[in-house]
Order: C-alpha cells, then sequence, then structure tokens
C-alpha cells in the first residue's frame, strides 16, 4: 500500500486512542491531522509531528488545510456530520465510526458519495463484519442482515429492575469498552437502532431485511443471509482494532495484534430476540428509519439529549425512551434538501427534547 495520511478526528476517545495504535503499527499510515471536542491535543500532534491539529471549531476548516487521503471520523454525535459529508463530496475515503452522522445525514450522505465517489468504510464492529461478508457478492443474492447486539448490562434486569439502576450500573458494559455515550445507547439499545438505521444506509437494504439479535458474548459481530439458505458470519474477539485496521488498511487487511479466537477452549454461541418492551428505543429507532425524512435525526438528536441528560443525573434510565418519544412525536420529519435544514432540524428535536426535560 502506498504511504495513506490519515486526519483522526476524535483522536482523544475510545476509537481514537485504538487507531493510533493501529497507525503506529503500519509504517505505510501516517497522521496528518488531528482534531478533539474540548480536550487538549498539542502535545500529541507535537509529539507527532502532526502539522494541523485542532481542539472543537468546523472539522471541515482541518480537513481544507490537511487535505487527507482518508479521514477516521470518530467524533461522537451530530457535530460529526459536517465532516462526513465533506470527505463523501470530496471523494475522500471516510472510515466511519462516527455512526450518529450517517443515522442523522443518510439522505444527504447518500447523495454526497454518489457525486465525490469516495469509499464509505464502516468501523462499526457489525457494519464491517456486514461489509466483509458483502465483499464481492451480487446484490441480488443477498436476502438479508442479521445485526448482532450484546444485550447491555441491563438484559437480564426487570422492567422494574430497570427503575433504579444509576449511571455506574449502566456504564459497567459487559464485552466492550467504550466511551460513555455508546456505552449509555448500548445499555438502552438505542446503539442497537442507530445501527439498524446506519446500516439501511450503508447496504442499501429496506428495513424489513435487517434484523436484530441479541448474542451476549459478541463473538459473532454480524451476518449475511443470502438466498440459497447460507449464512456467512464474522467472529472473533471483541476488540474494535479489528474493524479500525481493516478500515484503516484497506483492502490489504493489515496485521493486528488481537489474537484468534481459541476454538478448541469452547465458544460460548447463544442467540435471542431482543425485548421491544424493555428497550422501546430499538422499536423507536426502526420505526423513525421507516418514516424516513428527518425522523432518524431527530431520533438521533433527543436521544443525545436524553443520554447527555442522564450521564449528568438529570434524569433517571427509564426517562430516556419517553423523552425520545415525544421529541419524536413533536417533530415534522421533513426531509432535509442540504445540511443547513438538517441543522435545523436536529435543533427542533433538541429543543422538544431539552423542553420536556425542564418539565420534569
Ligand atoms: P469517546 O467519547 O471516547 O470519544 C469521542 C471523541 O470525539 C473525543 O476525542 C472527543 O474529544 C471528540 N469530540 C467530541 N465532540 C467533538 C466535536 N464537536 N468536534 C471534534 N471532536 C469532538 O467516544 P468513542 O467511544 O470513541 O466513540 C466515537 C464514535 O465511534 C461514536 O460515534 C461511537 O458511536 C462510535 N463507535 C465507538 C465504538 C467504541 O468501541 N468506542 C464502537 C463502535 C462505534
Ligand atoms: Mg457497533
Amino acid at each position: 500500500m502506498a504511504g495513506r495520511r490519515i486526519a483522526l478526528l476524535g483522536a482523544t476517545g475510545s476509537i481514537g486512542r485504538q487507531a493510533l495504535e493501529v497507525i503506529d503499527a503500519h509504517p505505510e499510515l501516517s497522521v496528518c491531522g488531528l482534531a478533539s471536542g474540548s480536550q487538549p491535543i498539542d502535545d500529541l500532534a507535537a509529539a507527532r509531528g502532526v502539522e494541523y491539529a485542532q481542539v472543537g471549531g468546523d472539522l471541515t476548516d482541518l480537513l481544507e488545510a490537511c487535505r487527507p487521503d482518508l479521514v477516521l471520523n470518530a467524533v461522537v454525535g451530530f457535530a460529526g456530520v459536517g465532516a462526513t459529508l465533506w470527505a463523501l463530496e470530496h471523494g475522500v475515503a471516510l472510515a466511519l465510526a462516527n455512526k450518529e452522522s450517517l443515522v442523522a445525514a443518510g439522505e444527504l450522505a447518500l447523495r454526497a458519495r454518489r457525486s465525490g465517489g469516495g469509499l464509505l468504510l464502516p468501523v462499526d464492529s457489525e457494519h464491517s463484519a456486514v461489509f466483509q461478508c458483502l465483499e464481492g457478492r451480487a446484490p441480488e443474492t443477498v436476502d438479508s442482515i442479521v445485526l448482532t447486539a450484546s444485550g447491555g448490562p441491563f438484559r437480564n434486569r426487570s422492567l422494574a429492575d430497570l427503575e433504579s439502576v444509576t449511571v455506574e450500573d449502566a456504564l459497567a458494559h459487559p464485552t466492550w469498552s467504550m466511551g460513555p455515550k455508546i456505552t449509555i445507547d448500548s445499555a438502552t439499545l438505542a446503539n442497537k437502532g442507530l445501527e439498524l438505521i446506519e446500516a439501511h444506509f450503508l447496504f442499501g437494504l429496506e428495513y424489513e431485511r435487517i434484523h436484530v439479535v441479541v448474542h451476549p458474548t459478541s463473538v459473532v459481530h454480524s451476518l449475511v443471509r443470502f438466498r440459497d439458505g447460507a449464512a456467512l458470519a464474522h467472529l472473533g474477539h471483541p476488540d474494535m482494532r479489528v474493524p479500525i485496521s481493516y478500515a484503516l488498511t484497506y483492502p490489504d487487511r493489515g496485521a493486528t495484534a488481537v489474537p484468534h479466537l481459541d476454538l478448541s477452549r469452547g465458544v460460548t454461541l447463544e442467540f435471542e430476540p431482543p425485548d421491544g418492551q424493555r428497550f422501546p428505543l430499538l422499536p423507536l429507532a426502526r420505526m423513525a428509519g421507516e418514516r424516513g425524512g428527518t425522523y432518524p435525526c431527530a431520533f438521533n438528536a433527543a436521544n443525545e439529549v436524553a443520554v447527555a441528560a442522564f450521564l449528568d443525573g438529570r434524569i433517571e434510565f427509564l426517562d430516556i425512551a419517553p423523552l425520545v418519544e415525544d421529541a419524536l412525536a413533536g417533530v415534522s420529519g421533513a426531509p432535509a434538501n442540504d445540511l443547513a435544514e438538517l441543522v435545523e432540524a436536529d435543533a427542533e428535536a433538541r429543543r422538544l427534547a431539552g423542553g420536556r426535560l425542564v418539565a420534569t
């Protein structure tokens, strides 16, 4: 592979730090730009001789300045939208961890990809798995996708038990170590809802052909089912360095330090249906996705507001879903024709969710 200059957005986060580890293992990969939301990154940039570094501000300024070969968008939340659209519009390869941007801006992102023609490489483990299972397959042979979910820390809690769970309980994820926002999303299953919408836009499948199944050990990262009755699955230890490395070294599948599964020691493969009663954000996300327009954007925005409020101790765990549901009921959901209209739809949902927050 020729040298690849990477702009790493969200460099101080969980994905960002693991990406630096992957980059360091590959001499052909280098960092040309670093960005964080509020954490200082000057030292990190200086230590690596990175010329362009930015804390906060408009991420597209950094991208315009450093002109990378690949953008790794590992920012959390809607803040990543501008960078996703920039990479797709400019035909610059995009390694996408920031699922919120594709959920919120799916239609605009697809339009940008059509005109820019760049590669869109999923970093989310499930989507990386699906992407790999789909490689080289004719679309008409694909029946459906099955996304796996760990079920999060509350998989076995009753609804009554969920009333009293704390932020600390919700942050104790059983299989993945991740940033706080996605960890809460994993506890509510909103994360799988976001991933359902992400899969719809990435792979162009209708929602009824995208299924979710709970798989507590997170060994199977997802499956693709084909028309002949065969299913291809992607297995491995739950370690984000694998999908990060796959995207950054694509199509070379560079080596990583992650060990193989030792099947001779036994591997537990259990699956069960998700429970939409205890985890209503998953069916709510599906509904938002099916409605289309800016409903997915509103779902994401209201969820960001609710998760931040929960992390701040302002609402209870079980207040998160009703807050999102109410916000969704109040928005227009009309499609956004451009980024400005999308930003307005995002703001509208945040206002509704914020208003309800004040009322509680
Ligand atoms: P994190 O909270 O650990 O890190 C987020 C990073 O984004 C930080 O560097 C932060 O400074 C930066 N950031 C926040 N707001 C910003 C802004 N306005 N401008 C620029 N930078 C900003 O989060 P994470 O767990 O690394 O997750 C990042 C993204 O990857 C999320 O979209 C998440 O859903 C996705 N993802 C994460 C994992 C994981 O294992 N952590 C797995 C799959 C997908
Ligand atoms: Mg995932």
